[in-house]
């Protein structure tokens, strides 16, 4: 699992001071202590010590560099959906991008980080655009998937990725391609940015293929069918908690050992798929990990298999941990 280790949290004081410098040179109000567990889809994790909503590319520019200048601890969420944020909360700022905006140049779709990767799918489809079909399945933004290469359905975002816009950490902005931007599977150098200063993408431009729009939308139709009889679709989840092990796959060694339906606290291995650990029973974050943690130990000792957490685990977890 990526870790973040425990940021520094902000004093009353200080966010209350932050917050009023970013509303007064940036135009983005800013809220205190703001409960992050509905901004995931595991609905799990404690208070931001400043969150800020932004809702187009200027704002997402101008908040980045205000933090980059002054050292202040950021983290980007965008649908929250590959996020285990802890329930003591993150440190510094917290940025929702919410910047949408999309734009269909010839056979290239240009979208903000923010733009959920399903409405990307399917304004692709309106262009008679394919491509982007596998974008379906996945519940994060366009930002978010960058930052994953995720993929789905025999597709991912490094096979239709010309280039993505990314504010470096020296504060430019460059165009990179999925070769600068180390894609592998689930992998890009996005992951390894250290904790509180990440690089961010403020948008991506998609190359795609021109085809009949009922094709299109008869695979969208497929993928969504597939979806609904697969995954456990209405109970918080974050997907995929495990990477598939070279070769071979996460949910079946987790469903051979027969550990669908473990429980820690109000977390479950779902019965439906056994990769996903969901939270059904208003479960903590502290949950999670810990189950999580044993499926992990399980694996490891009945199969010598060493799995390793999609989920980035985010904010501070130093308590629960001294605890553990
Ligand atoms: C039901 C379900 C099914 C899923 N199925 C799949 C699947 O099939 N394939 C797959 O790959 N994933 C899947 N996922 C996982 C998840 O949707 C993807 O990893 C997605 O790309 C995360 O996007 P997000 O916007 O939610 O990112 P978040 O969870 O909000 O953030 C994840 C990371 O990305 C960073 N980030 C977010 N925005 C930016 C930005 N603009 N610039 C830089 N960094 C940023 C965050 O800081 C964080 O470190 C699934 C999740 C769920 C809940």
């Amino acid at each position: 699992m990526t870790v973040e280790r425990a940021r520094t949290r902000l004093s009353e004081e200080e966010a209350l001071r932050i917050g009023t410098e970013i509303q007064r040179r940036i135009g983005v109000k800013t809220s205190r202590q703001e409960p992050l567990a509905r901004f995931t889809t595991l609905r799990v994790g404690g208070p931001a010590d400043l969150f800020a909503e932004i809702r187009n590319l200027f704002e997402l520019r101008a908040i980045v560099r205000y933090a980059r200048t002054r050292d202040l601890p950021l983290l980007l969420l965008g649908r929250g959906s590959n996020l285990l944020i802890s329930d003591a909360g993150v440190g510094g700022l917290v940025v929702h991008v919410r910047a949408q905006e999309v734009r269909v140049e010839g056979e290239s779709l240009v979208a903000d980080a923010g733009l959920p990767l399903a409405k990307a799918a399917t304004v692709a489809k309106e262009a008679g655009l394919a491509g982007l079909e596998f974008g379906l399945a996945i519940p994060g933004t366009v930002g978010g998937a960058v930052w994953a290469n995720a993929g789905a359905h025999l597709g991912e975002i490094r096979g239709v990725l010309a280039s993505a816009s990314v504010i470096r950490a020296d504060g430019s902005e460059e165009r990179l391609d999925p070769v600068a931007l180390g894609m592998g599977y689930r992998e890009c150098i996005l992951k390894h940015d250290p904790p509180g200063r990440p690089q961010v993408v403020t948008s991506a431009t998609f190359l795609l293929r021109p085809d009949d729009p009922a094709a299109i939308a008869a695979r969208l139709d497929e993928i969504r069918q597939w979806r609904q009889a697969h995954q456990p679709l209405g109970i918080p989840s974050a997907g995929s908690w495990f990477r598939n092990p070279p070769g071979d796959s996460a949910g079946r060694i987790i469903d051979e050992l027969g550990l669908k339906g473990r429980r820690v606290g109000g977390a479950s291995v779902s019965m439906k798929h056994a990769n996903f650990l969901v939270n059904d029973a208003g479960g903590s974050a502290a949950d999670l990990w810990r189950l999580g943690r044993e499926v992990r130990e399980i694996v490891r000792r009945e199969r010598g298999v060493e799995l390793v957490e999609e989920v980035v685990r985010v904010g501070d977890w130093d308590e629960m941990e001294a605890g553990a």
